[in-house]
């Protein structure tokens, strides 16, 4: 079987299941082309819930499909590969956060989506990397536990100096951690014409010396925008290639090559077929207690940041 005629298979049988299938944005070009819907995990996740489908698949890590799951209870939400985990999200569990909440008492705990929906359910508010600065600077409290970035938490950090952040420093994106400022300037002195834009979960020194710093979707939308021709891209590779597809007469270079995420490439597009056969998969259960508590955290959310 080709490549085309595996994605031909795939969209054949999605459409005779009923299944939706979401691909996170740093998923294998191959793919998204057989995916509904592409995007990061918030807007994965809505839109499913506004798709009438029954069946989703998550070609992603699995607090996305948890994710997913919160905010549609009603819908069978498999993971692709259930080897497919997040370091970063699954770094801290309830006991660990109620150890640290120990030490700041009178703080609200903000976390960042990229959390297990279980820890979700100990926090006050979660955010996503386009809406954590909107989010935060509305809380009333001006003490703010943010977990589990501390580089995410550290860039908000710089743009709200009236409030007071504490952060698990040992935690964080083991992807966008690799990224060093050496890397940078090499990047710049080998492309001087191109403008670099980075991810917030990048070191604050990396962040320090981009041009842009902002989500996988609005460096994507930068990018695309900009009537800039060149750019070096500080975030997860497949982002350079996709925008290498969407922009033809635009040039990207990866910051790094060792900016891969393991687990998002652990998906492939042979894996999906079987899943939508029905062969591979897990199917995502969460108890009613975890959903209500990780759904008011989302809600949260929503109010402050639309
Ligand atoms: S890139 Fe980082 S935050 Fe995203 S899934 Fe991989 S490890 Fe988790």
């Amino acid at each position: 079987m080709t490549i085309s005629e595996m994605q031909e298979e795939i969209i054949r049988i999605k459409k005779e299941k009923d299944i939706c299938i979401l691909a996170h944005a740093y998923q294998n070009h191959e793919i998204l082309e057989v995916a509904d819907y592409v995007g990061d995990s918030y807007g994965l996740a809505v839109n499913a819930s506004k798709d009438s489908k029954k069946t989703v698949l998550m070609c992603g890590v699995r607090f996305m499909a948890e994710t997913c799951k919160i905010i549609s209870p009603e819908k069978n939400v498999i993971l692709v590969s259930s080897e497919a985990g997040c370091p970063m999200a699954e770094q801290l569990d309830t006991d660990f956060l109620a150890a640290i909440k120990e030490d700041y008492p009178d703080y609200t705990t903000v976390c960042y989506i990229n959390t297990t929906a279980e820890l979700k359910t100990q926090c006050d508010v979660c955010v996503t990397s386009s809406a954590a600065l909107k989010i935060v600077s509305q809380l009333e409290n001006d003490k703010i536990l943010f977990i589990p970035d501390p580089n995410l938490g550290n860039w908000i950090e710089k743009q709200l100096p009236e409030k007071t952040f504490a952060f698990y420093k040992r935690g964080g994106c083991p992807t966008h951690f690799r990224l060093t400022a050496d890397e940078v300037k090499k990047a710049k002195e080998a492309h001087p014409d191109a403008l670099v834009l980075v991810h917030p979960e990048c070191r604050p020194e990396v962040v320090e010396l981009a041009d842009f710093v902002g989500s996988t979707t609005g460096i994507m939308n930068y990018a695309k925008k900009s009537d800039k021709k060149e750019f070096i891209i500080g975030t997860e590779n497949s982002i350079v290639s996709h925008l290498q597809y969407d922009c033809p007469d635009k040039l990207f270079f990866a910051l790094s090559k060792d900016c891969v995420c393991h687990n998002m490439r652990l998906i492939t597009l042979g894996d999906v077929y079987t899943a939508v056969k029905g062969l591979t998969g897990e199917e995502i259960t969460l108890s009613d207690e975890v959903i209500t508590g990780a759904k008011r955290c989302i809600d949260k959310m929503l109010e402050l940041g639309g």
